[in-house]
């Protein structure tokens, strides 16, 4: 994908429209030009008034709020509860038969969205199963792709992965009678820097490649924001004979991913991030159609069954071919309407035309904090940590302060900022190319640079 070059498109459009670039007008400017504008009516976007923290006498309670968690929870679609209801009138009035009968049959529910998830992913159908929750599925996953051996018993990943992700490798390193002390390779960034170098991967595959099982890597790493090269990470792990899993929680419906192309083995990812599915929602699987007839132990249920030997009870397992042979439980018809509700709203777009917005969105909230607003201006002062280049990152930009964040981020809650915090000093935003707009950028930048000046002004911040 060739790269848009936001500053200069910046610049341009600011040509064109006689707005300066960190103008108000210029915000509500390119809101009008957006091609996606229309999206965010298809979402339940907060109000002011109806967040829980908000000081009424900073904002005005009919106004939007400046919601910019999507990192952790994105917002829920409008027609999400419709299509809950619709399944609620279901069961309420047919019971048993709604396992059979009506708009998606609860016992196939999951499988009808397997071809949609995989075209935001990539896959084709039968490489995708949508199944439990992300850690569960890490460990799925793992239970049958991880089989160490005296000669290749490590795994490796991020020093910093997301301590779900680190604590499911750690066990089941331990469980294959491993010790994780010399089983599992963290890889740190370099001292002084946030990121991890491409070459410092490809250099350890390298290195280490031999006595390494399993790479098993963020898309997009959650607390940098980073996007790593997949294809290149997974080409050098196959070629020492690892095999190359990948933790998509935070790439999901955020960035455009080719899992097929760029012949990656296995994969898992949550849905309530991106994907818009409500908290706790459904989670997905990957696995490449290689491993079709794949054999050795895994964990097994019943689902994982093929259909018609699911109910002959006779106890003679007919493991389903593919992704869905890794199944366990009965769909949780709820929580995949979670991701149906999604999906209508997804149809109206692509993951291509999404990103070509996030690129700009983000590109843009970046040139406002760095060129205008807040960043190293006074005493308090915060660098980005998030990769600079589009190509390397999703939405999100990490934003690390010198100063502890916890009064930072109380004075934006106050002001209708949803955001995240990592103490001690970072605080995530992600505007997401579903919903946000380019005025809730322009806000949050503004909210941003009052708190700070405020709290410069007050005395009010503790060093770290
Ligand atoms: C969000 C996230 C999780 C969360 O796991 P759950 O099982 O859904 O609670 C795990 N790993 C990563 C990388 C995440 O970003």
């Amino acid at each position: 994908m060739s790269t848009i070059n936001v500053p200069q498109l910046l610049t341009q459009l600011s040509l064109a429209s006689g707005y300066a670039i960190e103008s108000r007008s210029f915000a509500h400017y390119l809101n009008e030009n957006d091609k996606l504008k229309y999206l965010r009516y298809e979402f339940h976007y907060p109000k002011m008034g109806t967040l829980p923290q908000v000081d009424l006498s900073l904002v005005n309670s009919e106004d939007d709020a400046i919601y910019l968690c999507g990192n952790s929870l994105c917002l829920m679609p409008r027609i999400t509860r419709d299509v809950m209801n619709q399944q609620f009138d279901k069961w309420s009035q047919m019971g048993w038969f709604g396992h059979i009968a009506g708009n998606y049959p609860w016992t196939i529910c999951d499988e009808e969205i397997c071809e949609e998830i995989g075209s935001i992913v990539g896959a084709e159908a039968s490489e995708i199963a949508m199944m439990n929750g992300l850690t569960v599925n890490i460990h799925a996953l793992l239970t049958a792709f991880y089989k160490p051996t005296e000669q290749r018993h490590k795994i490796l990943l991020e020093s910093r992965a997301f301590s779900s992700t680190h604590y499911a490798i750690e066990s089941q390193i331990r469980l294959k009678g491993f010790d994780a002390k010399t089983s599992m390779i963290c890889l740190n960034p370099r001292v002084g820097e946030e990121c991890l170098r491409i070459e410092d991967i490809l250099d350890l595959i390298e290195t280490e490649g031999d006595s390494i099982a399993v790479v098993f890597f963020s898309g997009i790493q959650y607390y940098t924001g980073q996007f790593f090269d997949i294809e290149r990470i997974t080409r050098a792990g196959q070629a020492q004979g690892c095999l190359v899993g990948w933790d998509l929680a935070h790439a999901f419906a955020n960035v455009p991913l080719h899992l097929d192309l760029w012949n990656v083995d296995f994969a898992c990812w949550c849905t309530y991030k991106y994907g818009c599915s409500g908290a706790g929602g459904l989670a997905g699987i990957y696995v490449n159609k290689r491993f079709e007839k794949m054999e050795g132990d895994r964990l097994v249920g019943w689902w994982g069954q093929k259909f018609g030997a699911r109910f002959l009870m006779n106890n003679e397992l007919d493991l389903s071919l593919g992704a869905s042979g890794f199944r366990l439980s009965m769909p949780p018809m709820m929580l995949v309407m979670g991701v149906i509700g999604f999906l209508e709203v997804y149809k109206k777009t692509s993951i291509e035309e999404a990103r070509k917005k996030s690129i700009v969105l983000t590109g843009y909230l970046q040139h406002l904090l760095t060129h205008r607003f807040t960043l190293n201006a006074g005493k308090i002062s915060c660098n980005l940590i998030t990769p600079t280049d589009p190509e390397q990152r999703g939405c999100q930009l990490s934003l690390k302060f010198n100063v502890d964040v916890s009064t930072i981020w109380l004075e934006l809650t106050k002001r209708g900022v949803v955001c995240d915090k990592r103490f001690p000093n970072v605080i995530r935003v992600a505007p997401v190319h579903y919903y946000n707009n380019f005025m809730d950028v322009w806000r949050f930048a503004h909210v941003l640079k009052d708190v700070i000046l405020g709290l410069e002004q007050n005395g009010q911040f503790d060093g770290i």
